[in-house]
């Protein structure tokens, strides 16, 4: 059982945890309580907006539409990373929902998922998501393939973050809108099971502190779990048991590959200097011996390393990944 936050306490929560917050005037006084219950609050619900470019997906989330009067969420996280608070207090977004969901999200009692929904607004068995929920609306078209930005997934991890370490909720706390009610896909383009992965490095951080999916994780559209080919040379030298799988390894295995082969080729241009050195050395002492022109002998060995070693640096070069 829990107190919802006041505006200020939320809106503190939310600054500790390091996200740009923007409080869209007179969201403090806009909710829904006069229709119902707001709280006791059990967690967080995850949603989509279904808007492309070019709406004003903020004016619409705190406003509603003709079949829905807003609020429409606790706040809207646009593309942008920005989070617009909209609402303080009921807000319709989450509706009718599954009470055996409810109880696993209270009881942060499921693995991976909580059990699938049976129930959606209006169906005989549904409880009222609207008091017990904070929600966040997140812009994307909600059709699989409009990308989250990163600085926009960051920041919903870190909104949802400040509202569950400000109640002492774990990260079973938080659920998208799919999980709720069997009529709804939201959000779509991730994974829930992910984002509470995330949501749980973030909150076993102090708040404010962790860093957020990081863009250089994917390297011109290629990401570390995608197999590429890799070239003959390489094969010749491949472990067996490197992952190489019809001529090709995942991303990660030929970066991790690529450094292993760095670190020989580096010990190896230590030895071969030391080498030389020794060589040029021993054939300096004998060029004294014999009383030819030491200058010139050592002049020759040390041109004959530089042609080596870069006969080395091209057949390393030559394989690369
Ligand atoms: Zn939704």
């Amino acid at each position: 059982m829990a107190t919802p936050l006041t505006a200020d306490r939320l809106v503190a929560a939310l600054r500790a945890e390091g996200v740009t917050v923007r409080e869209v005037s007179g969201w403090r006084t806009n909710n829904r309580n006069h229709k119902g219950a707001w709280g006791p609050v059990n967690g967080v619900i995850v949603h989509h907006t279904v808007t492309g470019p070019g709406t004003d997906v903020v004016g619409l989330v705190y406003r509603g539409h003709s079949a829905l009067p807003g609020p429409l969420a606790t706040g809207c996280i646009t593309k942008d990373g920005v989070v617009h608070l909209t609402g303080n207090g009921r807000a319709n977004h989450a509706g009718g929902g599954d009470p055996d969901v409810l109880a696993a999200v209270i009881a942060e009692s499921y693995e991976a998922r909580p059990p699938a929904p049976h129930e959606h607004d209006g169906s005989a068995g549904a409880v009222d998501g609207n008091s017990r929920f904070y929600g966040w609306e997140c812009e994307n078209e909600g059709d699989g393939r409009d990308p989250w930005p990163r600085v926009q997934y960051n920041a919903m991890v870190k909104a949802t973050a400040a509202v569950c370490r400000a109640h002492g909720w774990g990260a079973k706390s938080a659920i998208g809108h799919l999980e709720w009610s069997d009529w709804k896909p939201d959000p779509r383009g991730f994974d829930m099971k992910d984002f509470r992965s995330d949501l749980t490095a973030c909150l076993r951080l102090q708040a404010g502190v962790w860093p957020g999916q990081q863009e250089d994780e994917e390297e011109d559209g290629m990401k570390l779990s995608d197999q590429v080919p890799v070239g003959d040379w390489v094969k010749k030298q491949w472990p067996d048991d490197a992952g190489l799988q019809d001529g090709k390894i995942s991303v990660t295995t030929a970066l991790g590959s690529g450094y292993a082969h760095a670190r020989r080729a580096a010990d190896n241009t230590t030895q071969l200097i030391a080498q030389v050195a020794a060589l040029t050395a021993a054939v300096g002492k004998l060029a004294e011996g014999a009383g030819l022109d030491a200058a010139q002998i050592q002049a020759a060995a040390a041109a004959g390393a530089r042609a080596a070693l870069a006969e080395l640096g091209e057949a390393l070069t030559g394989g690369a990944v």
